[in-house]
């Protein structure tokens, strides 16, 4: 599933072949992909708006057009491709926009998850998912104060916490792992129990983490390429997702399942915090 840097990889990447590109007319040919408003009106509102701005906030990638606001959500293998218009269409493309420059820019998706919602400018902020989602990576809002206030009332795992879009926006399965690894903190650790020292680490981990793998484009893995031909180079630098052997000391990296996700840590290096009793 694309996270913060595969969600920046794909934004860059459609930049050169969409920004001042003007939509004609869009076709959907699954309509569950589009989450609001309803297909019709999806249609016409997009019809002659140009394509001015991408950008990401969260995991959700945002097309800003001249008078509206294009949210997509790519979920687990969502993705864009260029056709000449008329081109065969694959049973896995779900959305067509037609541009003024005789393409198709397609919406292609073999799992049928990704969503895409379209609304007027001025409304976006006060609206689902915006008014939801918590500080990005790099906000200088994200600091151990805030993170040690918001997991207070979380009684559950640290791993479940960090996946939790209204906290921190942008992490998924990989970097959540990547992140309590290089902060020495077992996954399964209740996030109420977490000092702030430890809140702090994972402040400096998540920025660190995050910037490192956008800058090597994100993680390529499975199935995932953001765009054709766009592949990240971040696996390279997994220390423990997916991985054998601690690259610290040796240990045999354990995978368990935590919210019914796929786990990966070092029982060494990640123990299990022991509860410290009151005298
Ligand atoms: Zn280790």
């Amino acid at each position: 599933m694309p996270e913060k840097p595969e969600v920046i990889t794909v934004a860059k990447s459609l930049e050169r072949s969409l920004i001042g590109r003007k939509i004609q007319k869009v076709e959907v040919y699954y309509e569950n992909i589009i989450a609001y408003p309803k297909v019709e009106a999806f249609q016409k509102e997009l019809a002659e708006e140009t394509i001015e701005q991408i950008d990401t906030r969260g995991k959700w990638l945002v097309f800003t057009l001249s008078s509206k606001i294009l949210l997509v959500h790519l979920r687990m293998e969502g993705k864009f491709l260029f056709r000449p218009i008329g081109s065969p269409r694959s049973k896995h493309e779900h959305v067509s926009f037609f541009l003024n420059n005789d393409m198709e820019w397609r919406y292609h998706d073999t799992r049928k998850f990704g969503r895409m919602i379209l609304y007027p400018k001025e409304e976006l902020l006060d609206k689902k998912p915006f008014n939801e989602l918590g500080y990005e990576y790099n906000d200088p809002n994200l600091t151990k104060e805030y993170l040690f206030t918001a997991f207070q009332k979380r009684h559950i795992p640290i791993k479940t916490v960090l996946l939790d879009q209204s906290i921190i926006a942008g992490i998924g399965n990989i970097y959540a792992d990547e992140i309590l690894f290089l902060s020495r903190i077992h996954p399964s650790t209740l996030a109420s129990s977490l000092s702030k020292q430890k809140c702090q680490r994972i402040v400096e981990n998540t920025k660190d983490v995050l910037m490192r793998a956008i800058q090597l484009g994100g993680t390529t893995i499975h199935s995932f390429s953001s765009q054709e031909g766009v592949h990240g180079k971040f696996q390279n630098e997994l220390l423990v997702h997916g991985q054998k052997k601690c690259p610290y000391c040796q240990t045999d990296i354990k995978k368990i399942y935590i919210g019914g996700r796929g786990t990966y840590y070092c029982p060494r290096c990640q123990r299990v915090q022991r509860k410290k009793v009151k005298a």
